[in-house]
């Protein structure tokens, strides 16, 4: 006997993994240079060398004991204080190494939110597009999945449609921005509306609305764009963070959550979300990663390579015929496929070694996500073959 549903979890691969898998294959018959994947979000900018500088540091200089040992469960005080001194002095804010609880990364931690949130009948709504994983991590958690259907072309949040799927019942609304996969980045003015009318709807049915802001692109915006801290607009607001993409650490399994004291029962959510994690057999975050976030909180990526990828796929596409979101953050573009099917589209290209992942599985039918985490020389290579894709499609 076996658990049915997770069966199914564990046995239907992802269609991102799927392709990416067919690109390795295809890439030892063909050559790697001559397969497009833009399948994967796998940052491909190297972490900061201040971070490997720490790690070597705290190897040769701590006590290997204390280094590999458990740490505390919500992770070390020298961690929690140095990313609430570097939140501080960003936004202002006043976030106390108490609010935060060291997780291994947005993954798990949204899943620990989604069990604290999740009362008997708890929905959350997700905005498509949206990132799939959402679904069996509310699932699993016991809460109903809803979507907000997309906000086409512009990929903001449509409040109407949101407003509509609000119900007695509504738990939270997951905030992903920069999205994946879209790109965009909501802006100040869309998440005031957001913020007032969760606010307004919280008052009529006398409980919070909680939003889960799932951010691990925070800091990957480009052209001045930067991402409102969500939590100075809407109080009842727990941050899920991760290093996964800003460090470049996406297997080291390292983030945080925060849980502001001043939101509606912040000191019992936080309470909820520790035991929620526990309950899921987090012990501790990877000490030796936490150890090097003390020391690296402050440190930004290098953009420049992805903004470099970015301006010269989204111009070339555009050149091509192709209509996309403006992707102001993330490293990902979303692309409206020629012909209506995103599936059909991304079928075809595959015939010609070019990898896009088909938007249907981000609730989002009709458009394609192309990760611009490659190497320039594979977007300058691949636009002649989305060039002759587009003229296929046009005929
Ligand atoms: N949320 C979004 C929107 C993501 O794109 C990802 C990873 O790609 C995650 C969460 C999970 O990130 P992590 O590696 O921090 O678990």
């Amino acid at each position: 006997m076996y658990n049915a549903q997770t069966y199914l979890l564990g046995a239907n691969r992802s269609c991102i993994r799927e392709l990416s898998e067919f690109g390795r294959s295809r890439a030892q018959v063909v050559g790697r240079e001559n397969v497009f994947d833009y399948s994967l979000g796998n940052p491909s900018i190297p972490t900061p060398p201040q971070v490997t500088e720490a790690i070597y540091r705290l190897l040769a200089e701590m006590d290997p004991q204390q280094l590999h040992g458990y740490t505390t469960s919500v992770g070390d005080f020298e961690t929690r204080k140095a990313i609430a001194d570097d939140l501080n002095s960003r936004y202002g804010s006043a976030v106390s190494p108490e609010e935060l609880f060291i997780g291994c990364g947005a993954a798990p931690e949204l899943c620990a939110v989604f069990k604290a949130l999740a009362v008997p009948g708890a929905e959350f709504l997700a905005i498509a597009p949206y990132f799939p994983e959402y679904k069996p991590f509310v699932e699993s958690a016991g809460g109903v999945f809803k979507v907000v259907p997309p906000d086409v072309p512009d990929f903001q949040i449509p409040m109407d449609a949101l407003e509509a799927r609000i119900t007695p019942n509504t738990a939270a609304v997951i905030v992903n921005s920069p999205n994946n996969p879209s790109g965009v980045v909501y802006t100040e003015e869309t998440l005031r509306a957001l913020a007032a009318l969760l606010t307004e709807k919280a008052k009529q049915y006398g409980h919070a609305i909680y939003i889960v802001a799932d951010e691990p692109y925070r800091e990957l915006t480009y052209d001045g764009v930067v991402t409102p801290f969500l939590p100075l607009i809407y109080p009842d607001t727990v941050v899920c963070y991760s290093y996964s993409k800003s460090l470049s650490l996406p297997g080291e399994r390292i983030g945080y959550v925060y849980v502001p004291k001043d939101a509606c029962d912040g000191r019992e959510l936080y309470l909820a979300i520790a035991g929620a994690a526990r309950a899921s057999g987090h012990v501790c975050a990877p000490s030796i990663w936490q150890k090097v976030i003390a020391k690296c909180a402050h440190l930004r990526p290098d953009l420049a390579v992805y903004d470099k990828n970015r301006r010269a796929l989204y111009q070339g596409l555009l050149e091509c015929g192709y209509e996309a979101a403006k992707p102001d953050g993330a490293f990902y573009l979303f692309v409206k496929a020629p012909g209506g099917d995103a599936r059909v589209f991304s079928d075809r290209a595959k015939e010609k070694d070019l990898l896009v992942v088909p938007g249907d599985g981000f609730g989002c039918p009709g458009y394609f996500r192309v990760c611009y985490c490659v190497s320039y020389d594979q977007i300058r290579r691949s636009l002649p073959i989305f060039k002759l894709m587009m003229e296929e499609f046009s005929r």
